[in-house]
């Protein structure tokens, strides 16, 4: 069984769930990131796959969806999803039947009914909620979402759109790939160091093979603080997907051949 220091690992019905103090103490938003323990699905997928889009049986999908939605009591229909393509794309969401186009990584509302869902196997789940204006948004950063500051976007745009104060909002960095398991080359270091405000000492570690390991949720932290989240206000989960593959969706542990995680949120 896997373990966390920080996070919450919640087991309903067999299946199995991470949920994130930080948000229930505000009692404010359900929500939830998956494990791969629970589900239908088999083979890759197995257990609990949540992606139409990587080749899974569909109805298989579906039970999914509605088996980690009653762990946390929201209805499938609800769901609202990004189609996630890396980008730094942000799209305020005012209904559930609100058509998503393409290339959308980060989903932000301040109405009830509505359940932000984006997908994981490795990449950092951003998740925020301002319980003073009532405003949760979900985001995905992977290295290009990262390089591209997304969770910094992110808040901006809460801001902007609905008012909320920076240092009012509640944030997660979710369970993703450590610094341990996560081997880049200077590719991404170099359109890193172009962010003047990042302090990579820590967060990048250079390997006698010429690359670097990169602590993609430092970083993530980092740009957070930068858009004014307190930094007591900002969960780091300790989970990291890849150490922990028998639990969770790892690319990296897979070579690819796996199912999706995803974070669920919605306004309580
Ligand atoms: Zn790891």
């Amino acid at each position: 069984m896997f373990k966390s220091s920080n996070c919450t690992i919640n087991s309903s019905d067999g299946v199995l769930y991470i949920t994130f103090p930080i948000f229930e103490k505000t009692g404010k938003v359900k929500h939830c990131f998956s494990t791969k323990i629970g589900g239908v699905s088999e083979g890759r997928y197995s257990q609990m796959n949540l992606s139409y889009t990587n080749g899974d049986d569909e109805d298989r999908v579906t039970e999914n969806f509605r088996r980690i939605c009653r762990c946390i009591d929201v209805c499938p229909d609800s769901i609202v999803k990004s189609h996630q393509t890396h980008t730094v794309n942000i799209m305020d969401v005012e209904s559930p039947d609100q058509v998503i186009p393409p290339d959308i990584d980060g989903l932000i509302t301040n109405k009830k009914g509505i359940t932000l869902c984006s997908s994981y196997a490795d990449c950092v789940p951003l998740l925020f909620c301002d319980p003073k204006k009532n405003v949760i948004a979900s985001s995905h950063s992977g290295w290009r979402g990262t390089v591209g500051e997304i969770g910094r976007l992110t808040v901006e745009k809460m801001a902007r759109d609905y008012g909320c104060d920076p240092g009012d909002i509640l944030a997660v960095i979710g369970p993703a790939i450590c610094q341990k398991c996560y081997e880049v080359d200077n590719l991404v270091i170099d359109k890193l160091k172009k962010i003047d405000y990042l302090d990579l000492s820590n967060a990048v570690k250079p390997q006698p093979n010429g690359h670097y390991l990169l602590d993609l949720k430092e970083v993530c932290r980092q740009e957070l603080l930068k858009a004014g989240v307190s930094d007591s206000q900002i969960l780091v989960s300790d989970l990291c997907t890849c150490c922990n593959s028998d639990f969770l969706h790892s690319h990296r542990a897979t070579g690819g051949k796996r199912g999706n995680l995803c974070a669920l949120i919605a306004l309580a």
